[in-house]
């Protein structure tokens, strides 16, 4: 069934966190009411029906929303992690945060090469998490498929940085 956002509960928003001139969106609110997840998760599915064979989830709020993605379309889950939580041969791509920087990993093989990727997160702000994994299907010989977020924070653009591929987000904020 489609996600009627009127009865969803609202993110909630913490001002200047994790610092100053940050609103920080918590989805703990949508985690916690019964069922959500689960059609969460079968909606951000069916933009792609067809499309992707395989889902990387990006560490760490993203191994969440991944993980109902993964287990409603049946499909491989892949797990992107941060610097220094993967052994072995590694592809790395390193990224800005909204506040911060980071980088994402990914074990060689563990996308296979030919794979059609789609990259799922909580939330999609300036793209900068979402390029990076971009990246990595590149290295590892993969092709992205689109990505799929629960919220988009519209005004940073991310969707833009993202094209060509494909965003889909459930809800978005200005
Ligand atoms: P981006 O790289 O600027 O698009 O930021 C998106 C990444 O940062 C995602 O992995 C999110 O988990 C995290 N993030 C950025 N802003 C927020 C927020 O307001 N709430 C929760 N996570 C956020």
């Amino acid at each position: 069934s489609p996600i009627n956002i009127d009865t969803i509960p609202p993110v909630r928003v913490f001002p200047d966190f994790p610092e100053p001139g940050v609103a920080f969106q918590d989805l703990a609110p949508l985690y916690a009411e019964p069922g959500l997840l689960a059609r969460l998760g079968d909606a951000l599915v069916e933009p792609f029906a067809g499309a992707f064979d395989t889902v990387l989830a990006l560490e760490a709020r993203g191994f969440v929303i991944g993980t109902a993605v993964a287990a409603a379309s049946r499909s491989p889950l892949v797990l992107a992690r941060k610097a220094g939580k993967l052994p072995g041969a590694l592809h790395r791509s390193k990224y800005a945060l909204e506040y911060g920087s980071a980088e994402l990993t990914v074990q060689h093989g563990a996308l296979p090469p030919g794979a059609r990727v789609l990259l799922v997160d909580d939330v999609l702000a300036t793209g900068g998490t979402m390029a990076a994994a971009a990246e990595l299907a590149r290295q590892s010989g993969a092709t992205v498929a689109g990505c799929g977020v629960i919220l988009e924070l519209v005004t940073l653009g991310g969707r833009k940085r993202l094209a060509p591929n494909p965003v889909t987000s459930l809800l978005t904020v200005p």
